[in-house]
Parts: C-alpha cells; structure tokens; sequence
C-alpha cells in the first residue's frame, strides 16, 4: 500500500502535535515560514508512512489528509 500525505501548510500553527504522535518519525518542521509567520509541518519521509492516521486525528487544525493508493 502507498500513502499521500497532503498537509495544508498554510493552516498549520506549528503546535507539532502531529508530529509527536507518529509511530513512524514520517514529519517534521519545514524551513520555511508558512503565511501564519510559523513553521509548518512537511512530511520528511513519505515512504515510511503506514497510513495509521494519528496525524491527522491529532491536528487541531485539520491540516493533514491521507490518500491510501493499493
Ligand atoms: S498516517 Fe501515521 S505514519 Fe503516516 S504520517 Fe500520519 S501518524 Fe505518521
Ligand atoms: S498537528 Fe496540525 S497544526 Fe499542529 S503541527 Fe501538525 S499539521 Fe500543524
């Protein structure tokens, strides 16, 4: 199975909780700024993603889908 991940950087307030509840390490901080002044979550390593959606459930702000392909 492989996963998209679509992450709505310009809603992301940068709380990271997406980013602490992946069992999988696949997110992290992007480099740049998004248009709220912080920064984003970007996906770091797609390939490593399960499709478990903690993410998405965890995001306050509805940031992240997730696109399973068989
Ligand atoms: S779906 Fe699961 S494995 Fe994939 S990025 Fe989200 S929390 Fe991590
Ligand atoms: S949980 Fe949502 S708002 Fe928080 S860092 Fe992740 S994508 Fe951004």
């Amino acid at each position: 199975m492989k996963v998209k991940l679509v992450i709505k950087r310009d809603f992301c307030k940068s709380c990271g909780f997406c980013i602490h509840f992946c069992p999988k390490n696949v997110l992290k901080l992007d480099n740049n700024l998004n248009k709220l002044g912080v920064l984003p979550v970007c996906v770091d390593d797609e390939s490593k993603c399960i499709g478990c959606g903690q993410c998405a459930l965890m995001c306050p702000e509805a940031c992240i889908e997730i696109y399973k392909e068989e």
